[in-house]
């Protein structure tokens, strides 16, 4: 089917139903669901792997708050969810980021570098967007990155029987520290303010372990030291007083920098405000067919977690189901679906 509207469109593809665009956990799970209707679907992940902000900023951390586990490390569950996703057999494409999206008479027309393809609906579950790591503000930070210092700890071996210093106070920069105290040799925390703004048991959790607190203190300085080891330079807050600390890594925590430029410059899109889509109870954008779930998606009240993602995702696609295929049953409970 070629459509009409597109100049020069070749489709290198038969159509889907629905185009899951963005493979982290509100992509993954609605994929499965949708696999689950029957539905014809692709996600398009630009990133190498499935798994979003838990595979790419914190694959280590305990997760608490998903139901069903009482915790569990933030790449098993990626592991998992892709387990569950595959029993569907989805169309799963990687290292491709969706660059335009046109309207045609059939649906949408998806762009990627490695080609175009033809959806009747669409959801957004971009998450966050084209995420970065905050910087440490100093000027050789670059000489030491992926050395010293690190913005996420993907591979806690790297840091076992090592003196590391984490610098941030929220609750991903207690809970790196937390990790580290299990394997490194020494660990201490470092932030600006001599409060942390984590939540209450993360903090608990903080003072009752071996974790060295160093505040209100901000680094200014790195210079190289022995045995590939770095000594910072630290500036009291508010106070002219200097200190220095020589260890082995540094791993920061300031958090992060979105960049939602690629919705923008889709030819059509939802509107989007300071990043996110507003969005129905059902997760139906102002466009025909294009839903919004996951952190992008924004309601009252809306709290951009995993277990929100995963009650979103049936919701829009059984919505999308209801409307292309109002002669299908559903929503059914899983088992009593067929596929
Ligand atoms: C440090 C940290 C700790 C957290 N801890 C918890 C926790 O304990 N519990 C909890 O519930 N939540 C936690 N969260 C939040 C949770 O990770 C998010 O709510 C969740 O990842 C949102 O999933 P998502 O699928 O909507 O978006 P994301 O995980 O951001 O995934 C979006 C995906 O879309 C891809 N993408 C973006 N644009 C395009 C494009 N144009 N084309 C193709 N692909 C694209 C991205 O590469 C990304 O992989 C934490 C977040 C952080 C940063």
């Amino acid at each position: 089917m070629i459509p009409k509207g597109g100049t020069d469109v070749v489709l290198n593809e038969e159509s889907y139903d629905i185009t899951i665009i963005g493979g982290g956990p509100a992509g993954m799970f609605a994929g499965f669901y949708a696999g689950l209707r029957n539905a014809k679907v692709q996600i398009i992940e630009s990133l190498s792997e499935l798994g979003g902000q838990v595979s790419a900023l914190y694959p280590e951390k305990t997760i608490l708050d998903v139901g069903g586990y009482p915790h569990i490390i933030a790449r098993n569950l990626v592991t998992e969810l892709e387990a569950q996703l595959k029993t569907v057999k989805p169309v799963i494409k990687l290292n491709q980021t969706v660059t335009d999206i046109q309207k045609n008479e059939d649906g949408y027309l998806i762009q990627t570098a490695q080609g175009t393809t033809q959806s009747k609906a669409i959801i957004i579950a971009t998450g966050v967007g084209a995420f970065n790591p905050r910087k440490l503000a100093v000027d050789n930070g670059a000489e030491f990155e992926n050395r010293n210092l690190f913005y996420s700890v993907k591979n806690l071996d790297q840091f076992r029987d090592q003196t590391v210093l984490v610098a941030g106070g929220g609750d991903s920069a207690i809970d790196e520290a937390l990790l580290l105290e299990k394997v490194a040799k020494k660990v201490y925390l470092l932030h600006r303010r001599d409060k942390f703004r984590a939540m209450e048991h993360s903090v608990d959790l903080l003072n009752q372990s071996t974790i060295e607190t160093v505040t209100p203190y901000l680094i200014k300085k790195l210079d190289h030291a022995d045995h590939d080891r770095v000594t910072i330079t630290a500036k009291k807050m508010r106070s002219d007083d200097q200190m220095t600390l020589t260890v082995d890594k540094i791993v920061v925590n300031y958090g992060f920098i979105a960049q939602d430029s690629a919705l923008n410059a889709w030819s059509v899109h939802p509107e989007l405000n300071r990043g996110t889509i507003q969005v129905a109870p059902t997760g139906k954008t102002e466009l025909t067919n294009v839903f919004a779930i996951g952190d992008v998606s924004r309601y009252e009240g809306k709290e951009p977690l995993i277990a929100t993602a995963f009650g979103e995702a049936p919701i829009a696609v059984n919505t999308i189901m209801q409307q292309l295929y109002p002669d299908r049953r559903g929503p059914l409970h899983s088992t009593s679906m067929h596929h």
